[in-house]
């Protein structure tokens, strides 16, 4: 029997959810190929990256780069082929000769190619949960048309994913409700009053799990839980009110599904990212991650919590942001985008991230065509970002 290896492109290849799909793909030398990378400013390790994999194609963000990623290849002899800008990760997303395509970009810009990805029909991993925030509707209608297989690279939907059967048509019937659950971040526990002097490196010490920095900061003010409840609404096609989050500080439980007749399902593991990278890479098969075991013997206790409202104000913004018209995820999740940004090159302050996101989503009011294309969410997303850059200048300390 021939066995052909999935031919993989991935996207936002030296970040932490790229460095550990490349860590998986690593351990199935004789599964998986490399077709494509791609970095936006990290040239010398998407070089390294080249080097080890001799991917066909690699792209960064701009032809300044790309001619140092080609100078640094040519000296090592690497015939790897260089490419720059937007439009060539929707190439690579969508190159026939790719199956599957891994989303590790962070951030609303990875929208288009995913959306390149799925009109291709492509194996689309998703770890990108902005682009999905952006795309909503139009994301999803692009993976219906294109007959893409989308899967949940995020902890918490591959853990849904993994307790839903293959048969997406049975969903609905099964599903009462989906329980989120939440690590807390670092700031679980702190004085609320001390947290408008926190600073960006205390944000991105997360007590779990090891991320890039936009995720932690995000993981610190629960936003990012609040992005994943809208994802969670697109991917499993839910009501808001089928949603709930629970702090669960151990980030051992990763998510559960509530079933009409009660009985609860939940998928356990390590907090560590290689096992939903390897869930959607080897999906319906399953491949060893590299992850250590469970080992229930030296768990102390598996504990739960309300998210206290006040402390997590974003969590709101999400539930709102889904039940307000067309375009207001992807308001918030701009606001949020340009407030992250701020505050980790120190213009504003931790609690201000709120006030920001907040203020945004009051004064842009999102108005889009009843079927809005790409260029009307991009719009509207630019829209945000400029009104939340204000408010920002406004703060700035
Ligand atoms: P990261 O910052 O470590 O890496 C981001 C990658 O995207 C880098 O390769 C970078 O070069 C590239 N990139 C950044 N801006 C870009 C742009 N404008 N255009 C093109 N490429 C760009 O981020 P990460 O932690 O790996 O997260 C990536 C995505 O996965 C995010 O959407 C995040 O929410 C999601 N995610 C991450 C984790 C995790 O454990 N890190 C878990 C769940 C979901
Ligand atoms: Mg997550």
């Amino acid at each position: 029997m021939t066995c052909t290896k999935q031919r993989l492109t991935i996207l936002g290849a030296t970040g932490s959810i790229g460095t550990n799909t490349l860590d998986v793909v690593a351990r199935h030398p004789e599964q998986y190929e490399v077709f494509a990378l791609s970095a936006h400013q990290r040239i010398e390790a998407l070089a390294a990256q080249c080097l080890q994999w001799r991917p066909r194609f690699a792209a960064v963000a701009d032809e300044a780069g790309a001619r140092r990623l080609r100078a640094l290849l040519a000296d090592a002899g690497c015939a790897t082929e260089v490419m720059s800008g937007p439009q060539a990760l929707c190439e690579l997303a969508a190159h026939p000769d790719v199956d599957a395509v891994m989303a590790a970009i962070v951030g609303a810009a990875g929208l288009a190619p995913c959306l390149a990805a799925a009109r291709a029909g492509k194996r689309l991993l998703l770890a990108n949960k902005e682009a999905l925030v952006v795309g909503g509707a139009l994301f999803m209608d692009a993976v219906h048309a294109g007959g893409a297989t989308l899967l949940p690279i995020d902890s918490e939907h591959s853990a849904i994913f993994q307790c839903l059967p293959d048969d997406r048509a049975a969903w609905p019937a099964r599903i009462d409700h989906i329980i989120l659950t939440a690590s807390g971040g670092p700031f679980r526990q702190r004085d609320p009053a001390t947290l408008a002097a926190v600073t960006p490196q205390e944000a991105c010490a997360h007590p779990n799990w090891v991320m890039g920095r936009k995720i932690s900061v995000d993981s610190a003010t629960m936003m990012n839980k609040a992005l994943e409840v809208i994802e969670a609404r697109w991917l499993f096609e839910l009501q808001p009110q089928q949603i709930r989050v629970v702090i669960h500080p151990q980030s051992i439980i990763h998510s559960m599904v509530v079933c009409r007749d009660r009985s609860v399902l939940a998928q356990l593991g390590t907090p560590d990212m290689r096992v939903p990278i390897a869930v959607g890479l080897a999906h319906p098969q399953r491949i060893e991650s590299g992850a250590e075991l469970l080992d229930f013997t030296r768990l102390s206790a598996l504990t739960f919590e309300e998210p206290d409202p006040q402390r997590f104000p974003g969590l709101q913004l999400a539930f709102d942001a889904l039940q307000g018209p067309e375009g207001s995820t992807a308001v918030l999740n701009a606001a949020n985008e340009e407030a992250v940004a701020a505050f980790l090159d120190g213009t504003i302050g931790f609690t201000d991230i709120h006030r920001v996101n907040a203020a945004t989503i009051e004064r842009v009011l999102p108005s889009l065509p009843a079927q809005p294309a790409l260029q009307d969410l991009l719009a509207l997303d630019e829209r945000a970002r400029a009104q939340a850059r204000h408010f920002v200048k406004g703060m700035a300390t």
